[in-house]
């Protein structure tokens, strides 16, 4: 791939990471060193015009955003809950798919203050803001199903694939919140500096995934 400006790719850490790494693979785009016995953030590619960094998946829309990086793939989840103003999302990459749902014991039967835990504040918030329901949001940051088992809450809002996780944990899906796949984002003002650049790797990108 032929590019004029240096460009830097964020990658989200964890499930995407195998992913996008392939997708990143199939456009010719790979790391100089393995990322399976290296420390390192920050690799260099074959393209000396392309550097790949891996940061938790939360921080891809606000190095995106900040310009720290030009481009991430990021999962939409992330985008919604994390998302920032000065970031374009030009493509749905279709990869690192699943859902969020709402979900609980199958005897659930709340009290007046109905109550929530999620890791994903706003977009519980939105939901239910949508189903004009009054809901109690606890925050957590890991192990959701855990929550209704032991009393903390009522539901969970949490993403789901098989489903296999809830159903080990005794907990029925109750709601399809929205659909995940792993977006590519882009930050505005890269895309106005380094138009043909970006451009480009869009390009190869939506051409890869058709
Ligand atoms: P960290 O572990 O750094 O706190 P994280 O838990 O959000 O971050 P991962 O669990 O590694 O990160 O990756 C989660 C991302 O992977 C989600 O944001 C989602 O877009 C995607 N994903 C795809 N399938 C699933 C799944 N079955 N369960 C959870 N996340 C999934
Ligand atoms: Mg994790």
């Amino acid at each position: 791939m032929k590019i004029n400006d240096e460009i830097i790719i964020a990658l989200s850490k964890g499930r995407i990471l195998k992913e996008g790494l392939e997708l990143l693979d199939e456009l010719e785009i790979k790391t100089l060193e393995s990322m399976q016995d290296s420390r390192k953030l920050i690799y260099d590619t074959n393209n000396d015009k392309i550097k790949i960094v891996i940061v938790r998946a939360a921080d891809v829309p606000t190095y995106v955003g900040n310009g720290a990086a030009d481009i991430g793939i990021v999962g939409k989840d992330t985008l919604l809950e994390y998302g920032s103003n000065n970031i374009y999302i030009p493509l749905d990459l279709n990869i690192s798919k699943c859902r969020m749902v709402l979900a609980s014991l199958p005897e659930c039967s709340p009290g007046p203050r109905v109550k929530v835990a999620t890791k994903y504040v706003k977009c519980a918030n939105n939901y239910f803001i949508k189903k004009k329901k009054q809901v109690d949001i606890i925050k957590l940051y890991g192990s959701m199903e855990l929550a209704p088992i032991l009393g903390l809450s009522d539901y969970i809002v949490d993403l789901a694939d098989s489903g296999e996780t809830l159903k080990a944990n005794g907990l029925k899906e109750i709601d399809l919140i929205f659909n995940v796949s792993a977006q590519l984002i882009t930050n505005k003002a890269s895309m106005k500096i380094k138009t043909k650049s970006i451009e480009t790797i869009i390009g190869a990108f939506e051409k890869l995934i058709q």
